[in-house]
């Protein structure tokens, strides 16, 4: 398979070319698990560009990122930014679903750091095509994606870092790890995120 856009000298055209490379892609096994390709969807170029872990369950079946609860809190943190989907770009370090087996039910899981790695072409084209004033990261995975392998969420959340091309990259919580929490731990990360998506507003000065 050719790879134009892999190269500086035979770069791309368009974020659909990259789509439609990458809809091919078997650059590591998790395209064995994963049914489709879950590629980045929003706008072409956005001030903001969201990167979360992989696709879920729910994206496997639609083929469209955060389609499943994840989506539903994140269109919630979107909307206190008066954005919408279609104005920024959503996607995921990987772009098949990584699954482990437990107690004999197929569940999420994050991706390996080979795994992150060998898709990070396509989310290296989606960074050069959207050009993002902001990305925001959620979670541990795509912090480490975007940042380096000693990325920790624990420490670097809410702190503004510079990431691939020196693009401003802040890391806050997966809606997904949320929506695990229960109280009282559960209000004190609802703070942290708002206090991450303030910061949001104020860098793509959302009026
Ligand atoms: S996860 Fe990424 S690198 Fe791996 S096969 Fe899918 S598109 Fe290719």
């Amino acid at each position: 398979m050719t790879q134009p856009g892999l190269f500086d000298d035979q770069p791309f055209a368009s974020l659909d070319a990259v789509r439609r490379e990458a809809l091919e892609c078997r650059r590591c096994d998790l395209w064995k698990s994963g049914h489709r390709v879950v590629f980045g969807s929003g706008a072409e170029r956005a001030r903001l560009m969201v990167v979360g872990e992989g696709p879920s369950d729910a994206d496997d079946r639609t083929g469209l990122p955060f389609s499943g609860p994840s989506g539903g809190l994140l269109d919630a943190w979107l909307g206190e930014l008066a954005l919408s989907r279609a104005e920024v770009w959503l996607t995921n370090v990987v772009k098949h679903r990584p699954t482990m087996t437990e107690h004999g039910r197929e569940r999420n899981r994050p991706p390996r750091a080979k795994e992150a790695a060998a898709c990070a072409v396509w989310l290296a084209e989606e960074l050069r095509h959207v050009r993002p004033d902001l990305v925001l990261a959620l979670g541990g995975s795509a912090g480490k994606a975007l940042i380096g392998r000693d990325f920790k969420i624990t420490q670097q959340r809410g702190v503004m870092l510079a990431g691939p091309g020196d693009v401003p990259v802040l890391a806050t919580f997966h809606p997904a790890y949320l929506l695990r929490l229960e109280p009282p731990e559960l209000q004190e990360a609802v703070r942290l995120v708002r206090e991450d998506l303030a910061l949001v507003r104020q860098t793509i000065a959302v009026p």
